[in-house]
């Protein structure tokens, strides 16, 4: 065991606070890598609050699964990895490997998958901590490759916020001639209005805030709607072939199930905790359909870091030093992040 730096959060109402955690020395299959950036995703949020009453958090809690940082040192068994290497780690650290979910490339839908913070350790019988700390010790399998032509600090969102909007729009065929609807301009949203974009789609953002329209059309819509605005969602009643629904809080998701066109899909991936209503109506008449997403698997991740190293896609990030954590998370529950935050490690090593 080592000893490394990390902010935490002692129970649902404390502020972060700087804290020594131990990390694992390297197994054979371990790569051990020095955090340089983190993101700050939502879901960090909603677990450091406890607000998920579903999976409840365990204090101290070290969010954190946007993480990119360089290799620092490779287990005797590791064959992909070497010092020195760039690599990103997101929400997921192990799975058995064995299961049918593991076996066809869905590694978070393992019975034995483990999430990268805030779940149950093997190696230390306590509970894994995050990506804001200065390191991590990661089984290679969960270790992906990052494209040496990004920006680190905008391509470490793309570990949870990339994979999560990139893997539904693949799975309902987001590509040229398709209308494609983003709900919520956020961290989430904003990449994927730069995926549908880059698939070649017409994409069109649903936000509630007016002030961002004019960064959604910089980023990539061809179209910006403001959601609050009765006509302007009226406009486009029944046109779209799919809609990916990036809220974070309670909102009326029949609104959008009305501007799909026949057969069209509308994806949950935000996670607010309150259950939505939905219309069975407004399902059944035009034979829609409602899904959800969850991240992506490992394979899928490391494509969609491929396509961001071939289009030169990243996050639009605003850097802060570890210290301003809690004020972030504040700004986000308003709104008020382009688009997302990264957390620069060097400021935590600076302690
Ligand atoms: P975020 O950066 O805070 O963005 C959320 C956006 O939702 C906001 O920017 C805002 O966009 C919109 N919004 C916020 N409150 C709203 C309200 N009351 N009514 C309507 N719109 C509202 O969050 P994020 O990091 O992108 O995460 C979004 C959600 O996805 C979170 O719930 C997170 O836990 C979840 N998530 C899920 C997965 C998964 O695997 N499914 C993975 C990561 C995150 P506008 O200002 O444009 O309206
Ligand atoms: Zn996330």
């Amino acid at each position: 065991m080592f000893n490394a730096k990390a902010y935490s959060v002692a129970s649902a109402t404390s502020p972060f606070e700087p804290t020594t955690i131990q990390r694992r020395d390297p197994t054979p299959h371990d790569v051990q890598i020095e955090i340089l950036f983190c993101g700050i995703c939502h879901s960090d949020l909603h677990a450091a609050r406890s607000e998920w009453s579903g999976m409840p958090t365990v204090y101290p809690c070290v969010p954190g699964h946007e993480i990119v940082g360089r290799v620092t040192k490779v287990g005797s068994a590791v064959t992909r990895f070497k010092t020195g290497d760039l690599a990103g780690v997101g929400c997921l650290v192990d799975s058995d490997g064995t299961c049918p979910e593991c076996q066809t490339h869905h590694e978070q839908f393992c019975p034995s998958a483990v999430f990268t913070y805030n779940a149950p350790d093997k190696h230390t019988g306590k509970v894994t901590y995050g990506g804001y700390s200065d390191s991590v010790v990661v089984d290679e399998r969960f270790v992906l490759r990052v494209p040496s032509n990004l920006d680190l600090a905008g391509a470490a969102p793309l570990l949870c916020a990339g994979i999560t909007t990139w893997s539904p729009m693949r799975r309902q065929g987001v590509t040229q001639g398709k209308k494609v609807g983003v709900v919520g301009l956020g961290g989430l949203g904003h990449m994927g209005v730069k995926f549908a974009r880059a698939l070649g789609a017409h994409t069109v953002v649903f936000t509630t805030s007016p002030a961002k329209k004019e960064d959604a059309l910089r980023l990539g819509a061809h179209e910006v709607v403001v959601s609050r605005n009765a006509n302007e969602m009226a406009k486009h009643a029944g046109s779209f072939d799919f809609i990916l629904d990036a809220v974070s809080a309670e909102h009326d998701v029949n609104a959008y199930l009305h501007l799909l066109r026949r057969d069209g899909n509308l994806t949950l991936v935000g996670a607010p905790e309150k259950p939505h209503p939905i219309s069975a109506f407004g399902l059944i008449f035009g034979n829609k359909s409602l899904s959800g997403s969850l991240i992506g698997g490992i394979r899928e991740t490391q494509e969609m870091l491929d396509f961001c190293g071939e289009h030169g896609i990243t996050a639009d990030v605003e850097v802060i030093p570890m210290q301003k954590v809690d004020e972030a998370y504040e700004r986000l529950l308003k709104s008020d992040v382009k688009y997302r935050f990264s957390i620069d490690m060097a400021s935590l090593k600076a302690e």
